[in-house]
């Protein structure tokens, strides 16, 4: 349970974003920020709502030397009822919880968040913008703050939270992305710290994806680090393959993010009796899927696009064409299903949402 919050409203609230005005992604902030600190001494301690602005932050911080920084990304969303639902709050907050595990830092308590999360929506309700495709994207972080040059945990953090109004993420919905097949650089390996909402991970993928956007690629897709030949994950989503009558999405084995969304993916595909499989699946079995006119489609899955089809993937010799750039089949019902679910104009037969 978090101890009571401490209030300092901002004064003057900011102006809004106006309801046609094309919000972006992470471009406007609203009003508030959440924050609370830790110290072995104390705990979490001082939970406090301020207004949204900067950390003050000691230049011997650990987190600005090695990298003790961990995220998490959800939306809340304004249903044709005016009711504002949060999609996966729970498992959004375990999920930060065990990255902040994975780098040594201290101990979060996924409802610590989640009750933090929820009071700041509250306040800041007004931010959830209603324009179609839009919500109001929450963006937890947990940083070590504790200044020490030492290398060893550190024994200070700062747990803040900020939040953006954000369009969909791509201009009209699920328009098909191209995807560069990124053969020499990694970004993670196993046993290393792929699985967590690690900042160091967007870090390490940001120069394959600027390679990639010369190219005229969207984002990355990684494969392995030690053959170069199984597909992990794209940039900032989850990957699904549509062969013959089989979705295959690689299983969860430590090296790339256990996406939320295509957790969503997986129940729904199964709900519908679609033959879904979490196995390896290598770039070659992709070719010679495309080659035979099996490959039926190729989707992203996240929060940020929800289902993003892929219609081109991109090799040092050549493009493989998949949909001839068409939304495929399953793709728009899965994209109609889930913010159908986000939206509240469909059921939540699995409890995915939290009214606020
Ligand atoms: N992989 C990476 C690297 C990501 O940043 C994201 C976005 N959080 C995903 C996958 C998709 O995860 P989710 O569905 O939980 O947003």
């Amino acid at each position: 349970m978090l101890p009571p919050i401490e209030v300092h409203r901002a004064s003057p609230l900011k102006a809004k974003p106006a309801p046609s005005e094309a919000l972006g992604f992470g471009k406007y902030f609203t009003d508030h920020m959440f924050r609370m600190d830790y110290s072995t001494e104390r705990g979490w301690h001082q939970a406090r709502i301020l207004p949204h602005g900067p950390l003050g932050l000691d230049p011997g911080a650990a987190v600005l030397h090695y990298a003790q920084s961990v995220f998490d990304g959800s939306k809340v969303f304004r249903g044709q009822d005016g009711k504002l639902r949060a999609f996966r709050l729970a498992d959004h907050c375990a999920r930060l919880s065990s990255s902040a595990e994975r780098l040594s830092m201290a101990p979060l308590p996924p409802e610590l968040a989640r009750e933090a999360i929820q009071a700041l929506v509250k306040l800041d309700a007004a931010w959830v913008p209603s324009a179609p495709g839009t919500s109001l994207y929450v963006r937890p972080v947990v940083i070590a703050s504790e200044a020490f040059l030492g290398v060893r945990p550190a024994d200070k953090y700062i747990f803040f939270v900020i939040m953006s109004p954000v369009g969909g993420y791509f201009s009209n919905g699920a328009e098909p992305v191209r995807i560069w097949v990124e053969q020499q650089l990694t970004r993670a390996a196993p046993g290393g710290i792929g699985g967590a909402k690690a900042a160091a991970n967007y870090a390490a993928s940001l120069q394959a994806s600027v390679a990639a956007k010369k190219r005229g690629y969207a984002q990355v897709l990684w494969l392995d680090a030690l053959e170069h030949r199984y597909i992990e994950e794209v940039g900032t989503m989850n990957l699904f393959v549509r062969i013959g009558d089989e979705v295959v999405t690689p299983p969860l084995d430590g090296t790339f993010l256990p996406g939320i969304t295509r957790e969503s993916v997986l129940t729904l595909l199964r709900d519908w009796g679609v033959r879904t499989s979490e196995r390896k699946l290598s770039i070659d079995e992709l070719r010679e899927a495309h080659q035979k006119g099996e490959l039926r489609e190729v989707f992203g899955t996240g929060t940020a696009a929800v289902i993003s089809p892929v219609g081109g993937l991109g090799f040092q010799d050549g493009e493989l064409k998949i949909g001839e750039g068409r939304l495929g089949e399953l793709s728009k019902r899965l994209y109609d299903a889930v913010t159908g679910i986000q939206y509240g104009t469909l059921p939540d037969r699995h409890g995915w949402m939290t009214l606020i």
